[in-house]
C-alpha cells in the first residue's frame, strides 16, 4: 500500500474512507452497512491510533498475536475506565460515541498452549484449523464454565496456506464442533492469497461463500452459524461483493508502520 500514516487527521480521513467503501460495497450486493461488521486489524496501530478509532465509535478490534492482544486489551481497558471515571464527573462534555467497551478478536492462527491466556480476553476466534484445537477449546469451556465463539479457518485459496481446514473436511469438522457443547460455532473465515489484484481474490471469496451456505444447508451448526469472515484492506471490496459479513481491515486504517515487540510478561 505504501502509505504511513500515523497523524490522527490522516487516521480519521482513511477510518472515514475505509467505512464509506464498506458501506458502497454492502450496498452493491444489496445489503446495508450495519450489516457488515469491519474488524479494525491494530498489527500496524499505535496505542493512540487505538484510542482515536474508538473515540470515533468503533467497536470491533483485531489481532493476530496472543501477546499483542493481550497488551493491547489491557491498555484500552485502562484508557476506557479512565474515560468512564472523567466522564461520571463531566458527563457534558463527555464524548458520548465511545463505546463503554469493544470486543476483540482472535485472527491468528493460535496454539494450543495460549488458550487459557486468550479466551477471557476475547469475543470470537476465527482461526480455528484443527480438531485438536476446538477440543482443547471446548475443554478450557467446560472447565470454566463459558460458551466460546468460533469460526473455523478454513483454506479455499487452494494455495499450499499454511493453516486452514481443507474444504472438503470443513463439514465433518462442523460436526464434530456442534457435539462440543461449550463451543458455538458461528461461521468460517478465509484468507485470500496475496495479491497486488483484488480480482484475483474473487473466484476465492465466491468458492467460500459456497462453502458458507453449504455447511449452513446442512443444518450442522444451526442458527447461531451466520459469520463470513474475508477479505483484508487489499480485497474487502470484493470479498463483501462476494457475501463477507465481516471485513478485517488493518492498514487500510493505520496504515503500514511496523510496531515494535510489546514487552513480554
Ligand atoms: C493482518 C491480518 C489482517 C489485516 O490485514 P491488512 O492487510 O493489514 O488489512 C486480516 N486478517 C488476518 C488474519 C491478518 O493476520
Amino acid at each position: 500500500m505504501g502509505m504511513r500514516m500515523t497523524g490522527p487527521n490522516q487516521l480519521r480521513d482513511s477510518y472515514r474512507k475505509v467505512m464509506e467503501t464498506v458501506a458502497r460495497a454492502s450496498e452493491r450486493s444489496r445489503r446495508q452497512a450495519k450489516d457488515v461488521c469491519v474488524v479494525a486489524v491494530t498489527k500496524t496501530a499505535s496505542p493512540d491510533q487505538i484510542r482515536s478509532v474508538v473515540e470515533m465509535g468503533h467497536t470491533d478490534m483485531g489481532e493476530n498475536r496472543v501477546q499483542h492482544l493481550a497488551q493491547r486489551v489491557a491498555s484500552l481497558d485502562e484508557f476506557l475506565s479512565r474515560r468512564r471515571a472523567l466522564g461520571a464527573v463531566a458527563s457534558r462534555t463527555a464524548h458520548t460515541d465511545v463505546p463503554a467497551s469493544v470486543r476483540w478478536h482472535m485472527i491468528g492462527h493460535l496454539q494450543r498452549n495460549k488458550v487459557k491466556q486468550i479466551i477471557p480476553l476475547v469475543q470470537l476466534i476465527h482461526s480455528v484449523d484443527s480438531l485438536r484445537l476446538a477440543e482443547e477449546l471446548h475443554a478450557f469451556g467446560s472447565r470454566t464454565e463459558r460458551t466460546i465463539d468460533i469460526l473455523l479457518e478454513v483454506n479455499t485459496s487452494g494455495e499450499s496456506q499454511k493453516f486452514g481446514i481443507a474444504p472438503p473436511a470443513v463439514i465433518h469438522l462442523a460436526e464434530q464442533v456442534d457435539t462440543m457443547m461449550s463451543l458455538r460455532l458461528r461461521g468460517i473465515m478465509a484468507m485470500a492469497p496475496y495479491s497486488d489484484n483484488p480480482e484475483d481474490a474473487r473466484p476465492v471469496f465466491a468458492r467460500t461463500y459456497e462453502l458458507f451456505q453449504e455447511v449452513r444447508a446442512a443444518g450442522v451448526a444451526g442458527q447461531h452459524f451466520n459469520i463470513l469472515s474475508m477479505g483484508m484492506s487489499g480485497d474487502y471490496e470484493v470479498a463483501i461483493e462476494e457475501g463477507a459479513n465481516l471485513v478485517r481491515i488493518g492498514r487500510a486504517i493505520f496504515g503500514d508502520q511496523e510496531q515494535p515487540e510489546p514487552p513480554q510478561g
